[in-house]
């Protein structure tokens, strides 16, 4: 890179957008400069790519969600030009720390499924796969949290504040989505992904929603003024917010249009350009393209393909439904009968008939499919894609797409033979596992640069960047005291660091020579942030009692946005918020054990965890978490893994071997025999220590704020409600054996060569959950693609 090019390019930016030098600029104008400079040396090679992709398959994901977070830093790191830039700055008397710090995440999505889809676009980079995202340019992602007195309050998420200068808006390429009551335009915004060690450069498109005139000029001009601007709300309504509320049947339609709006758009500009490259023939269309539907969220898709299609290309319904089965391949990330999507038809009715037509069609053509089956009746309802009404969109996305795939080994089992097993009798062929991976650029070289340093030089280059399984080669070093000693002195430096951010921007103080056990992830009953709250209540009682018990001094870190209408989950955040200040203000235990609610958990701040921690803490009810991706960037980063025989971690303990892990708990198989009849209440009867955890709910130790959000939780746990029974995550059943395996840390913590030897064994078994790994599986056996090298 030319170092004074890239100087006059930010000069001259800077001057045009701000009308300023850079000597005279603020942070924010300065990433803005910085970034459009960095963004100008890498147009040409972007352009090219593209092109290239043109002359073979391309795959397409479909996505709701894509947690980006900042792009400086990791397009930096990608142009490998990180260091060179620095040095840069620093001539120019700018801290390039700082103007990482200012940048807003790109925080579209939610939590691990938007991540992969984030991971899974770096990949695709690197791996030189003719890979493109599509989905919505949300003007706010999801919310920001503040915690105020321990609970969460939400506040609007603007991470458009000082501008995107990766995306380059794109007039040009919009097209018109139409529904029945009203007609948009979607623009689109494309964002390159930089691969790290190649020219390629890949293309994220986002689409925002906006009316087609700027407002209604004749309603303007005779003065009424708010009717004038009402129908262009109504359009930026689409691709304002990420899971509007949809407690009422106005935020159900208005997410049914984002889908809709998000599908449609994307599959116009798919077919322009088939037509540009391969005109209008269609029955080749397959050889082309192929589309990754990320959960149920893109299902639309297909019967909009069909639509367009037929409709607008003049193919017949047969031969339209046959490309389609030939290029939708679904992911289903989730067992939880809440989050398999279903949509009533009347919905869709409303919005799209020509759809709600189409879907009746499909699902008319399923079942004549099926009659020389012999199904009884109830059997073949299950395989109907309208059921009562409702049209169930994993079942329109099994029936079309070609792939059905789960997202580990144990999650996929059990989609074949529970979840889904008469779909899986049905259509065997379809169905394949993808273990999740998490990208190494992001997760360890941006992240801990200087775990990255040491790597490098043990493994003797940095070609680990790019093929993740050379880490294998570090477990050579597993007795070597120096290299192991080095590991810990990292640890700790990445602990100092967190340490002092948290001091900063919370002002609570930990002790970074403390064992730092972490617990971050979205708020959920099935991951089961309440029962580590348990435990660490009941740790605090035990050296209440017991002052000098033997161990290492521990802090507790949890970090979790709550989905705004989920009340338990807030009620969660509570109590958790009630356990760290009694903890921390108590004199007599707060020299031994800390509790710290870390606030507005995200991509960045993920960064600065991941590095930090001694343990991994990953405790869903076993078979509840599809695969998990935390699990995997605790584990690179050298922490060994608390948790249960649940999703990815199975797979982990697999590749770094149990006794590097501390695995506890019921298994999906120990689960399936005591369900019929579990009864919580005698495990809270036959433990002290468990009676009095849950008691503090009720009686009187904390306090909800007279909400009864407390009591609510305890009566979730021993009572049950309408809706589930007593303990549905089987939170009492795992309390003692999660004590046991807690106690086992504290007491491994204390040999620390033995301790680093199970952080090696974890780094050096991590290459398998490259995401490198998992797209090329993706390439392989389900698009029918190989890597293309600019
Ligand atoms: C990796 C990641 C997740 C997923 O975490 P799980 O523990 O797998 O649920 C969620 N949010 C952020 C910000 C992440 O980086």
């Amino acid at each position: 890179m030319n170092k004074q090019k890239l100087k006059e390019s930010m000069q001259r930016n800077c001057q045009v957008k701000y009308g300023k030098s850079i000597e005279k600029a603020v942070s924010y104008q300065i990433w803005n400069s910085l970034s459009l400079a960095l963004l100008e040396e890498i147009v040409e090679n972007w352009n090219q790519t593209q092109e290239i992709y043109k002359k073979q398959k391309r795959a397409y994901y479909f996505s709701s969600e894509y947690l980006m977070g900042r792009a400086l830093g990791n397009n930096l790191m990608s142009m490998q030009v990180y260091d060179e830039v620095k040095e840069l700055l620093e001539e120019m008397h700018i801290n390039l720390n700082e103007i990482e710090e200012i940048e807003e995440d790109a925080g579209l999505g939610n939590g691990g499924l938007g991540r992969l889809a984030a991971c899974f676009m770096d990949s695709g980079a690197v791996m030189n796969i003719p890979l493109s995202g599509y989905g919505i340019r949300y003007s706010n992602g999801l919310f920001s949290q503040k915690i105020v007195d321990g609970s969460q309050v939400e506040c609007v998420d603007e991470w458009l504040k000082y501008g995107d200068p990766w995306s380059i808006r794109k007039d040009d390429l919009a097209v018109e989505v139409t529904f029945d009551d009203f007609t948009v335009r979607a623009i689109p915004y494309d964002t390159p992904i930089i691969a790290y060690g190649s020219k390629n450069v890949n293309t994220l498109r986002l689409w925002k929603a906006e009316f087609l005139e700027s407002f209604d000029f004749e309603l303007f001009n005779n003065q009424e003024y708010d009717e004038a601007v009402q129908a262009k709300n109504r359009a930026e309504d689409i691709s304002r917010v990420l899971y509007p509320n949809d407690s009422k049947e106005e935020g159900k339609l208005l997410r049914l249009r984002q889908q809709y709006f998000m599908v449609s758009a994307s599959l116009q500009d798919i077919i322009r350009s088939h037509k540009e490259e391969h005109g209008l023939d269609f029955t080749t269309f397959d050889k082309w393209h192929v589309i990754q539907l990320n959960d149920t969220h893109p299902v639309l898709a297909i019967p909009e393909f069909i639509r367009l299609l037929v409709d607008e290309e003049g193919i017949k319904f047969e031969e339209a439904l046959a490309i389609s089965q030939r290029i939708f391949a679904y992911t289903n990330h989730t067992i939880l009968q809440e989050a398999l999507e279903k949509w009533e038809m009347d919905l869709i009715e409303q919005l799209f008939s020509r759809i709600s037509e189409i879907i009746i069609k499909l699902d008319e053509h399923f079942e004549a499919t099926l009659a020389d089956k012999d199904y009884e009746e109830e059997v073949l309802e299950q395989f109907h894609i309208i059921q009562d009404e409702k049209v169930h969109m994993a079942n329109l996305a099994i029936h079309v797409g070609f792939g059905v795939n789960g997202v580990a080994q144990l999650h996929t089992d059990i989609l074949k033979e529970r979840e889904l097993h008469q779909w899986y009798e049905l259509y065997p062929e379809k169905f394949q596992n993808k273990t999740n991976g998490i990208t190494p650029r992001r997760w360890l070289r941006l992240c801990n640069p200087e775990l990255s340093a040491l790597i490098t030089e043990l493994l003797g280059n940095e070609d680990w960047v790019m093929d993740l399984s050379k880490l294998d080669e570090l477990e050579k070093y597993v007795n070597d005291e120096s290299v192991l000693k080095r590991l810990m002195a990292i640890k700790h430096t990445k602990k100092v660091q967190l340490a002092e951010y948290i001091k900063e921007t919370q002002g609570i103080e930990i002790d970074p020579n403390s064992l730092f056990d972490i617990q971050i992830k979205r708020l959920h009953e099935y991951k089961r942030q309440l029962l580590n709250a348990f435990y660490i209540l009941d740790l605090y009682y035990e050296l209440k009692e017991n002052p000098t018990k033997e161990m290492p001094s521990v802090t507790f870190i949890f970090g979790a946005k709550a989905f705004p209408g989920y009340e338990r989950a807030k009620a969660i955040i509570k109590f958790i918020g009630q356990i760290q200040q009694l903890v921390n203000e108590d004199e007599e235990v707060n020299q031994k054990m800390r509790v710290v609610f870390v606030e507005n958990y995200r991509v960045s701040l993920a960064e600065k965890l991941f590095p930090a921690a001694d343990v991994s803490k990953q405790i869903s009810m076993a078979g509840k978490e599809a695969s998990g991706t935390g699990n995997m960037k605790f584990m690179l980063n050298g922490a060994p893994t608390f948790g249960t025989y649940d999703g990815a971690n199975v797979e982990i303990v697999e590749a770094s071997k149990e006794e590097n892990n501390f695995i506890f708990g019921l298994r999906v198989e120990d689960i399936a025999q005591i369900e019929d009849e579990y009864d919580p209440q005698a495990f809270y009867e036959n433990d002290k220590n468990l009676m009095r955890v849950i008691d503090s709910l009720i009686d009187g130790t904390f306090s909800d704020g007279g909400t009864e959000e407390f009591e609510e939780l305890h009566d979730s746990l021993l009572e049950g409600t309408s809706w589930h029974e007593p303990d549905q995550y089987y939170l009492l059943a795992d309390f003692k054996a999660f004590k046991e395996a807690q106690e086992a840390v504290l007491t491994a913590y204390q040999d620390e060569m033995s301790w680093a030897k199970m952080c090696l064994m974890n780094i050096a078994h991590a290459g398998v959950f490259s995401s490198d790994r998992t797209i090329m599986e993706y390439a392989k056996d389900l698009w029918d693609i190989k890597p293309i090298r600019i």
